[in-house]
């Protein structure tokens, strides 16, 4: 079993942490909130007083933290400079492809392995170890990770070089939300012409309109499948959390030169929502912009 260092311990890491510890590993756990640690230590993990203590020794360090900028200044305070030589660092964390070739490039550039590794699955995927990681890094920095992640998933994908998990991570998410607007929008339609929504359902479900966001997680109430829609859109996957996605593949496109006019109109619908404050709603609620827009 390894010994590993899991910094940033909260929705997404604490249960993440919680199954590294259930899988046997040695975790010496960081986080900035004492209550998140606690939960950590109750959960099998062993508590570091400081990101430098959690990684002395480590042969794997994961990060799961907020935004690039958290793990640029964790990565070259600590898990650069402290972890062994040989040990492979693997960041968990939705950030932008630029930051995370850059930190990469500089473990690599000091004998250690690394890949970014973010996942599709929300808090009770984290929880429940059935996470996908998308996996970017050197055949070998993978080969290294791939053990560390599968005790936390369901599915470790290798999707290329550095950077190129945070690729698929964002690609993905741009999709989904452009797809959850384009559903709504398919819904508000098919009222205004007195459809039966949950016909419309039925039959879209199993024609060329069909996607995830339709059969899996209709936004609608009482139509398809128990979704966050039957439950006033509360838990799910928070709209901030789609906006800050879209947000980074906005700049990806910016800087790769590819053409999305679907993700910037989506962009423009999720910004408006949470500047009107329903960030913290499950993002499937779109379709309350749109209803304000039809009706002036
Ligand atoms: P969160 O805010 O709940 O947790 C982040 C943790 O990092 C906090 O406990 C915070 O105290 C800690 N932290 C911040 N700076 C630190 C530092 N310098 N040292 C130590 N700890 C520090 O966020 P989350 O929901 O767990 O999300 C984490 C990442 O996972 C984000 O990049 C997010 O985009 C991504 N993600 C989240 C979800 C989701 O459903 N919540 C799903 C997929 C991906």
């Amino acid at each position: 079993m390894a010994r590993i260092a899991f910094i940033g311990l909260g929705n997404m890491g604490g249960g993440m942490a919680a199954n590294l510890a259930k899988a046997g590993h040695d975790v010496r756990a960081f986080d900035l909130s004492a209550e998140a640690l606690e939960r950590a230590v109750s959960a099998g993990c062993l508590a570091a007083g400081t990101a430098v203590e959690a990684v002395e020794r480590a042969e794997a360090v994961v990060t799961m933290l907020p935004a690039g900028t958290h793990v640029e200044s964790i990565y070259a305070d600590a898990a650069i400079p402290g972890a062994a030589p040989g040990a492979v660092l693997i960041d968990c964390s939705t950030i932008d492809v630029a930051t995370a070739r850059r930190v990469a490039g500089a473990a690599v550039a000091k004998g250690l392995l690394a890949v970014d590794a973010p996942v599709s699955g929300g808090i009770a995927a984290a929880a429940a170890g059935t996470l996908t990681f998308m996996v970017g890094g050197s055949q070998q920095a993978f080969a290294q990770a791939e053990p560390v992640l599968a005790a936390m998933g369901k599915a470790v994908i290798h999707a290329g070089p550095s950077g190129a998990g945070q690729g698929a991570k964002i690609c993905n998410n741009m999709l989904l939300g452009a797809t959850m607007v384009a559903t709504c929008e398919a819904f508000a339609l098919a009222e205004a012409l007195g459809l039966d929504l949950q016909t419309f359902y039925d039959i879209s479900s199993v024609s060329s309109g069909q996607s995830w966001s339709m059969t899996s997680y209709c936004p609608v109430a009482r139509v398809g499948p128990d979704t966050p829609a039957d439950h006033d859109y509360a838990g799910g996957f928070a709209a901030a959390l789609m906006l800050k996605d879209l947000r980074l593949a906005m700049q990806a496109a910016e800087a790769s030169g590819a053409s999305t006019p679907m993700g910037e109109r989506a962009t423009e619908l999720y910004e408006r929502l949470v500047s009107g404050g329903q960030g913290g709603r499950d993002f499937s609620i779109i379709g309350r912009t749109l209803r304000q827009d039809a009706e002036g």
